[in-house]
């Protein structure tokens, strides 16, 4: 039989068949709700700060109580890894349980919630003990066995955009979720791959338009990575500011005291001072631009 409706991009008709969950119910539908006492879809836009990957104990507990204390709302960083590439040197190495376990000891001790990434069912009852919000990585946005799992715990859920998708896709994949009586879900946009990226390290070109092309059609928080997106931290400045602009609903930077020493992607994370720095431009764009606040 003919798909009536074989679209890449969104038709009228999706929106009440394919993800009637995810979309909007009329014009002025923005879903608000509050993940460890920070407020999503408010006046405030909440901030995501931590390394790539979770790599030690020390680091871990060194850039929670310093992004904390810089204005984050919360911790990132992976413990479990979905790394392109199968060979791993050993400072690559995973750092899995003890990696989950670090960021439970940073979260007690420096009071600030957390979120990593789940990459297989079986680890989610140890990793719901720690993490405040799932992280979905891009690589596993249409695992739908995963996302199912992850939203029956009811626990909040973080769905990054695979970077080939299209916002139909990737508005499915948070009705996954969605139709398991999950209401915490959180869509986050971190490039997408295109022909030409300006540099031959950057693999990813940002979507900005997505940003507002996704408020247009569903009520669902929207944030950006800008780290990921231009895998280039002279650029991630301008960026993150950009994104405010956009009108994103969170930012996601990756942070680390040692950015150029990263056991993953050290092209990418910025330190402690030009966080702070980039959180007083975002605070001051998002006041401009959508009367809203970042500190
Ligand atoms: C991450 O945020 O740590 C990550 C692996 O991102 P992505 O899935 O977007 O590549
Ligand atoms: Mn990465």
């Amino acid at each position: 039989m003919d798909n009536k409706f074989p679209g890449k991009d969104i038709s009228l008709e999706d929106l009440k068949s394919k993800f009637p969950l995810s979309a909007k119910k009329n014009k002025n539908h923005k879903s608000k709700f509050k993940i460890a006492g920070v407020e999503f879809g408010g006046s405030k836009i909440p901030i995501f700060a931590g390394p790539n990957m979770v790599e030690s104990k020390s680091l871990i507990l060194d850039v929670a109580k310093n992004v904390k204390k810089i204005g984050a709302d919360f911790l990132r960083g992976g413990a479990f890894k979905p790394l392109t590439f199968p060979y791993r040197s050993k400072k690559y190495n995973e750092t899995r349980e003890e990696g989950i376990e670090w960021l439970g000891i940073a979260k007690k001790k420096y009071n600030i919630p957390v979120i990593t990434e789940v990459m297989e069912e079986k680890f989610l009852p140890m990793i719901c003990e720690v993490a405040d919000i799932l992280q979905i990585g891009s690589r596993n946005m249409q695992n739908y066995p995963l996302i199912t799992a992850c939203a029956k715990t009811q626990k909040p859920l973080m769905i990054k955009r695979h970077y080939g998708s299209s916002l139909r896709d990737w508005l499915g994949s948070a009705e996954y979720a969605l139709v398991e009586g999950n209401k915490k879900v959180i869509l986050c946009e971190r490039g997408v791959s295109v022909p030409h990226t300006h540099r031959s390290t950057s693999r990813f070109l940002i979507d900005l338009q997505v940003v507002p092309a996704a408020q247009e059609v569903t009520h669902l928080p929207i944030v950006v990575d800008p780290s990921h997106a231009t895998f280039w931290r002279q650029w991630v400045n301008s960026m993150s500011l950009a994104s405010v602009a956009s009108g994103a609903d969170g930012i996601m930077l990756e942070v680390h005291p040692d950015p150029e020493n990263s056991a993953v992607d050290p092209l990418q994370p910025i330190d402690y001072n030009e966080f702070k720095y980039l959180m007083k431009k975002m605070h001051s764009v998002a006041k401009a631009s959508h009367n809203r606040k970042i500190l």
